[in-house]
C-alpha cells in the first residue's frame, strides 16, 4: 500500500514541477551522481529506485540479454510498458549515463535511444588518486556546461553551494533515523521516500523523527535482528515484507538507499575550508571510500564497518545481528564478492545468508523457505 501511495505522491509531484517548466533528469541510483548540481540548475534529478516484476524484466529482452542485471532489466521495462503508476517516467527529459558499471551504461544507452528521451554523459573514474579526482573534477565542470546550455543560462557558484549545503542538512537529518527504535519496514519506507523527494522532505522528515523518538524499544520483541547488506531494496520490492514475515527485523540498511547515501556528507570545517563548491563535490568523491564502484579494498571497508555495527550492537543490546547479504542476480559488483564475504564474516562469527534473486513472483516462496531457515538458526 505504502508503494501505491507513494509513487501517487510522487506522480503529483513531478506533474507540479513539470507545471512549473523544470527539466526532469533521471539517472540509476548510484554513487557520486552530483545531484546538487542538477537541483542547483533548477531541474529535478530523479532516481530510478524502483523494484521490477516478470512482465518488467521480459520487456526489456528485446533490448538486453537475461544475464543482465534484474535492476537494469526493470528499468527498461518501466520505460517500455510505463505501468500506470509510474506514469511520470512520461516527464523525463534526459537520462544521465553514469558507468558505475557496464548495466548503468546500457540501460542509459537503450532508453535514451528508444524512448525518446535526451542523453547526458557522467562518467567517473574507477580509481582513487590525483589523476582520478582530476578527471572527476573535469566531468563535473563539463556536466556543469550542459546542464547551463540546457538552461540558457550560468549556474552560479552560489547556487551550487546552496544546493550542497541544503542535501547536507538532509542527509545529516536521514542518518538519524537509523537509530530510531522502529521496525525496519518503518526505516526503509523514510529512506525510499527519501532518494525521490530529497530535502522537498526535510521538514516531514524532522517533525517524524521528534515524534517517533518517544516510541518504545522496539528491540524489544521477538523479531531476529539483522543487517541488510548489498544490493538496494528499490521501491515496490516484496523482499521487506518477506523478511518480516519471517520473523526478521532489518536494524541497518547498509546499502545504498540507507547507510552509502545518508553519510556522504561535508563536516563544517569542510564547509569552512572549501569555498569552491566543484572543490567539495571533489572532496566528497575523494572520501568515499566505501561504495561499490571499485574502490580499492571497498570489500574489507564493508566488512570493517559491519563487523563494528555488530560489537557495537551486541554491547548496547545483547544481541547479536545476523547478516542479509542482498544481491539482486547478475549484478557484479556484489555476485562476485558474495562468497568471500560470507566466509570472512562467518570466520569472525557473524552469520551471514546470500541471497541471490531476481524479480520473479514465482521464486517468492522459495525466498521465504531460506530466509525463515536463517532466521531460525539466529
Ligand atoms: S549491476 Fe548492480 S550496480 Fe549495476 S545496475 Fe544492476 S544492481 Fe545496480
Amino acid at each position: 500500500m505504502h508503494s501505491l501511495d507513494l509513487l501517487s505522491e510522487f506522480t503529483s509531484f513531478i506533474e507540479q514541477k513539470k507545471a512549473q517548466g523544470k527539466k526532469i533528469i533521471a539517472f540509476l541510483s548510484h554513487d557520486n551522481v552530483p545531484e546538487e548540481l542538477i537541483d542547483a540548475a533548477g531541474f529535478v534529478p530523479l532516481r530510478l529506485v524502483f523494484a521490477g516484476d516478470d512482465s518488467l524484466m521480459n520487456a526489456s529482452h528485446n533490448f538486453l540479454p537475461p544475464s543482465t542485471c534484474s535492476f537494469a532489466q526493470s528499468c527498461i521495462g518501466f520505460f517500455s510498458l510505463k505501468p500506470n503508476m509510474y506514469r511520470f517516467l512520461d516527464y523525463v527529459d534526459y537520462i544521465l549515463l553514469s558507468n558505475h558499471c557496464v548495466s548503468d551504461i546500457v540501460v542509459s544507452e537503450i532508453i535514451s535511444q528508444n524512448f525518446n528521451v535526451e542523453r547526458l554523459d557522467f562518467y567517473v573514474s574507477y580509481t582513487r588518486n590525483n589523476n582520478a579526482l582530476k578527471y572527476y573534477k573535469i566531468e563535473l565542470e563539463q556536466f556543469r556546461k550542459e546542464l547551463e546550455k540546457i538552461k540558457g543560462e550560468k549556474i552560479p557558484d552560489e547556487k551550487i553551494r546552496e544546493s550542497i549545503i541544503k542535501y547536507n542538512e538532509f542527509k545529516k537529518t536521514l542518518a538519524k533515523v537509523k537509530d530510531l527504535q522502529i521496525k525496519g519496514s518503518e526505516k526503509l519506507k523514510i529512506y525510499q521516500k527519501a532518494m525521490l523527494f530529497g530535502p522537498q522532505i526535510q521538514s516531514e522528515l524532522e517533525e517524524f523523527i521528534a515524534q517517533t523518538k518517544e516510541k518504545n524499544d522496539y528491540m524489544g520483541n521477538n523479531a531476529k535482528n539483522v543487517i541488510l547488506t548489498g544490493c538496494s531494496i528499490f521501491i515496490g520490492d516484496y523482499l521487506m515484507d518477506l523478511i518480516e514475515e519471517s520473523g526478521g527485523n532489518i536494524v541497518f540498511f547498509d546499502s545504498w538507499v540507507g547507510y552509502n547515501y545518508y553519510t556522504q556528507t561535508f563536516s563544517q570545517e569542510i564547509l569552512d575550508k572549501i569555498s569552491d563548491p566543484i572543490d567539495l563535490l571533489v572532496k566528497r568523491f575523494e572520501n568515499n571510500v566505501y561504495g561499490d564502484h571499485t574502490v580499492p579494498n571497498s570489500l574489507d571497508e564493508r566488512i570493517a564497518l559491519i563487523e563494528n555495527y555488530v560489537n557495537e550492537f551486541q554491547k548496547e543490546h545483547g544481541i547479536k545481528l545476523g547478516v542479509i547479504n542482498h544481491v539482486i542476480k547478475f549484478c557484479d559488483h556484489f555476485a562476485l564478492f558474495q562468497s568471500l564475504f560470507k566466509d570472512k564474516l562467518q570466520d569472525i562469527g557473524i552469520q551471514v545468508l546470500n541471497l541471490e534473486r531476481d524479480y520473479s513472483r514465482s521464486i517468492r516462496g522459495q525466498l521465504s523457505t531460506r530466509i525463515e531457515a536463517f532466521m531460525e538458526m539466529l
